[in-house]
């Protein structure tokens, strides 16, 4: 397998990776956020005529899919799945218009440089490429760039599985969230996503008595109650959950022996993660737990009344195997007597973990291209904390990937703190290997 690039392929995603964060098809959760119909204008310029097909579920929240039929009727069919939203910015704290696309020092700049727009633009390229030069791939491509990635999917790539699985179907999906650089103590491995964890998203609804605020001695707060559940949930610490995901991880680590050891200990677990630099700790700890984060609260009406009711959202991920009861009874465990003034229902997001073996052909071709990229490097299959458009296809059985290809410049922790992050970018070198990625795992199929 080649390491080589195409310089001209290169500076058309280049291109088009600018062209969309301009866009700014930025998804703040609501419906008439994102229009991602104008990234989906990108793509019909790149894709220059091939035959393609939209879903707009509602106004502006296009999709569009795209078919190259290989030679080989027999051959496996991979979809290569891009959304084409960011998330929004903080722009006074970006060194440089997080919505200009600038080309600076072999960079480009801009939300959505890592998440995703990077491995988006090099698939429509790729695609395009592979349907317009000489030699046809010998196995089917499909490319689909989808909406409301960064809200759930609901208008995005979950209505087109529910509602038009047999366009969309495959034998493997290929999305963001790998092959990403990781320095350790074995030298460099290269991860890539083969399972992701669930949501189980809460609401809590804290009760109470309303009240005079002029007398509050011995009211019954639900502010104050609300204050004591959210203690008790960050004090809560479950039991951690040892994956094979989490084992290996913990073996490429580069940390001290002991440190090591006591990581995949449960009764020294917690104590380790305070050794662990604060971002690896996060990971870690995202990694063996179903987590709970409160993060938004809305109660109480008027100054001079005790509220008698405040809802507390809780964003819970859930590890493989933690199904909506397993979640009800950590929070029963963790409030305690508090229950009794408490009401939980399920809030919008709700999905289950998934995973899928990394013992395909496919990822076989993953590893043998990162090694060839970066040799002497370990593969790893690894766990997403967060949620991608993978759990869609996994949910039908279809082997899903993180991949993409990214240069030495840009390991884990550079990825992590960029992605959702401030001064978003991502190097040209990064762009040039993703795009000759798909190119050559389509060939090698
Ligand atoms: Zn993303």
């Amino acid at each position: 397998m080649s390491t080589e690039t195409d310089p001209a392929l290169t500076g058309r995603t280049v291109e088009v990776l600018q062209a969309m964060i301009r866009n700014a098809c930025v998804n703040d959760g609501t419906a008439a956020s994102g229009q991602e119909v104008r990234n989906v204008a990108v793509l019909e310029d790149v894709l220059d005529g091939l035959d393609a097909v939209q879903y707009e579920p509602v106004p502006g929240r296009r999709s569009l899919l795209t078919t190259v039929e290989g030679t080989d009727p027999s051959a496996p069919t991979v979809l290569l799945l891009g959304h084409l939203d960011v998330v929004p910015v903080s722009r006074d704290e970006w060194r440089e218009d997080p919505f200009g696309g600038d080309l600076i020092d072999g960079e480009v700049w801009g939300r959505g440089a890592v998440d995703m727009l990077n491995l988006t633009s090099s698939m429509a390229i790729a695609v395009h490429h592979l349907a317009t030069r000489a030699r046809r791939p010998r196995a089917t491509v499909k490319f689909l760039g989808v909406a409301d990635e960064e809200a759930g999917g609901s208008l995005g790539a979950e209505w087109i599985v529910e509602h038009a699985w047999p366009d969309v179907a495959c034998d493997y999906v290929l999305t963001e969230s790998g092959g990403i650089p990781v320095d350790g103590a074995q030298g460099r491995a290269i991860v890539f996503a083969t399972a992701e964890k669930g949501i189980g998203w809460r609401r809590l609804t804290v009760k109470g008595t309303p009240g005079h605020g002029s007398m509050p001695y011995g009211a019954d707060n639900a502010l104050v109650t609300a204050a004591e559940v959210i203690q008790r949930l960050t004090a809560y610490e479950p039991a951690p959950t040892l994956s094979a995901h989490w084992r290996a991880w913990v073996a490429h680590l580069d940390v001290p022996p002991e440190l090591k050891a006591a990581l995949v200990d449960p009764g020294r677990i917690h104590e380790a993660f305070a050794e662990l630099p604060p971002r690896t700790a996060r990971y870690a700890h995202a990694c063996t737990h179903t987590t709970i984060s409160p993060n938004v609260v809305q109660g109480g009406s008027k100054m001079n009344v005790i509220p008698d009711a405040v809802h507390i959202d809780l964003d819970i991920r859930t590890l493989p195997g933690v199904g909506g009861a397993e979640v009800d009874a950590m929070l029963t465990e963790a409030l305690g007597d508090l229950i009794a003034s408490v009401t939980i229902v399920p809030g919008e997001v709700s999905r289950a973990a998934s995973a899928s073996a990394a013992d395909t052909p496919l990822f076989d071709l993953l590893r043998r291209r990162a090694q060839a990229v970066h040799p002497g490097t370990e593969v790893l299959p690894w766990m997403t904390v967060g949620g991608t458009d993978a759990a869609f296809f996994r949910r039908r059985g279809i082997p899903s990937y993180g991949a993409g290809m990214y240069s030495a410049a840009v390991p884990l922790e550079t990825f992590q703190s960029r992605y959702h992050g401030h001064d978003e970018r991502i190097d040209v070198e990064s762009l040039a290997l993703s795009t000759q990625l798909w190119l050559d795992l389509v060939d090698g199929l």
